[in-house]
């Protein structure tokens, strides 16, 4: 890489069985730079990307991975195994160096563009249809989640222990997609 290069290392530092898909691993992997300030241009060249300005965390889909990019950090899922995050991880540093040394050309875009699909949302829920929150199914509760209509707090199920990996990668993928979550839910 040469000495203009914005971002050199995206190191892998963690590796567990992916929730919403067993078969599969999510990863989590640290820069060797904030690489914040790429994320307005991103966001700008990327269809369906859901940013998150306030927060600084922009989520793609790309060939039915989930990828969270932090500042300092990405938070991917539904990962094939361990060279397709090599790949991955490859693939977010080219595109954040190329972004980077494009951005004269590029018109940032700071607005969130996308809420997320039900269908990322209904995979975390416990999965019960247990109709506490009102809602005949979990999937229908998603519906209502994705759009905005109602908060988290109404699903009494995944506060219990059985759910609460689930709960913490929910309230991941609810915060990085600039959705209002209390500070309690964690
Ligand atoms: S309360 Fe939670 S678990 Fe029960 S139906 Fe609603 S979303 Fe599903």
């Amino acid at each position: 890489m040469g000495k203009d290069t914005f971002v050199h290392n995206l190191e892998i530092v963690r590796v567990i069985a992916c929730l919403a898909d067993p078969n599969k691993i999510r990863f989590t992997a640290n820069f060797d730079r904030d690489v914040a300030e790429t994320f307005p241009y991103l966001n700008a060249i990327l269809p369906g990307a859901i940013y998150n300005h306030p927060g600084k965390t922009l989520t793609l889909h790309r060939d039915g991975r989930l990828l969270t990019i932090y500042a300092l950090k990405v938070e991917a899922a539904k990962i094939e195994n361990r060279d397709d995050a090599q790949d991955v991880v490859r693939w977010i540093v080219g595109l954040i160096n190329e972004c980077h040394r494009k951005r004269a050309t590029i018109k940032p875009n700071f607005e969130r563009r996308e809420r997320l699909g039900v269908i990322d949302i209904v995979k975390l829920l416990p999965g019960t249809n247990c109709k506490r929150c009102g809602q005949p199914t979990c999937l229908a509760f998603a519906a209502f989640l994705a759009a905005e209509r109602v908060s988290i707090m109404i699903c009494t199920d995944i506060f219990l222990s059985d759910y609460s990996e689930r709960r913490k990668e929910l309230i991941t993928l609810l915060k990085a997609s600039g959705y209002s979550v209390p500070e309690s839910f964690v």
